[in-house]
């Protein structure tokens, strides 16, 4: 599968400064497109630019997600994933959201992974079985569409919410090598955001700031978001006083939504 010398072409092609033969290093394609507005007898020509595919190969080498993981999360994959009667639905929005992930990137769709406790005690009881909002595994599925993206070669930055913070507070110190502008625009612009365990953070007026920032950038500028969460959307205004109901409309208007309440799965080592 991996033929060296075809690989090998590839990557020289993308590396030189003169080099992608497609577009010029340009990045852009300029193509014709032919259209024909309904009611309008004769079709004709318009130009649009489009992406080259070396604009996000170029990317790649920049952002993948899978670059924290430890050697184990590099395994954990949708083949490998633990997926039953309690999670097949779920899996089943995960996995398409990664086969139409082009799609996706076009339209700016966001996915809102989460379990809210208070939520699993409404429907326990409805149910009257128990169910639990926490270690069903809403890191491993989110960790498995960056596997799933790094294979693909698509552009992602995956983090905790935590390290997304303290990655800009340590702009602040003196001698940082990079400014917290020059951070916040890597998170505004990264092709694909993935924010593990949002709005965990002990919450003061700065983050929340900091936080809502990026998020209404990315909603602006069309950006795929993945996120995981303790907390159904109606619950995020009791966490973030400030911004979180203007945090909350944003995730709704823009997300698919994927509820993970069940089993709690750390007994099978899979989770957290
Ligand atoms: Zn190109």
């Amino acid at each position: 599968m991996e033929g060296s010398a075809s690989k090998n072409s590839e990557r020289s092609q993308a590396t030189s400064n003169d080099g992608c033969p497609k577009c010029s290093y340009t990045g852009t394609l300029n193509t014709f497109k032919w259209v024909q507005p309904e009611g309008y007898p004769i079709p004709y020509q318009v130009a649009t630019v489009e992406l080259c595919d070396c604009h996000y190969e170029r990317q790649f080498r920049k952002y993948n997600a899978t670059e924290t993981f430890t050697p184990k999360e590099k395994e954990y994959t949708f083949k490998n994933a633990i997926i039953d009667d309690s999670n097949i639905e779920q899996y089943t929005v995960a996995i398409d959201f990664v086969k139409n992930i082009k799609q996706h990137m076009e339209d700016g769709m966001w996915l809102y992974i989460f379990g809210d406790e208070i939520r699993v005690s409404e429907v326990s009881k409805e149910k009257g079985f128990t169910l639990e909002a926490y270690g069903t595994g809403k890191t491993f599925m989110m960790q498995c569409m960056a596997n799933a993206f790094s294979h693909r070669r698509i552009p992602a930055i995956y983090v905790t919410e935590e390290s997304l913070f303290g990655d800009i507070k340590a702009t602040y110190d003196k001698g940082s090598e990079e400014s917290e502008h020059e951070i916040l625009n890597r998170y505004y612009n990264v092709p694909i955001l993935m924010i593990d365990d949002i709005f965990t953070a002990p919450y003061k007026e700065w983050a929340e700031g900091k936080l809502f920032s990026i998020l209404d950038e990315r909603q602006k500028k069309n950006k795929v978001t993945i996120m995981t969460s303790n907390y159904a959307l109606g619950r995020i205004s009791q966490r973030l006083p400030l911004n979180g109901g203007k945090i909350a409309s944003r995730i709704k208007g823009q997300s698919i939504l994927i509820e993970m309440i069940g089993p709690d799965r750390r007994e099978n080592k899979r989770t957290a």
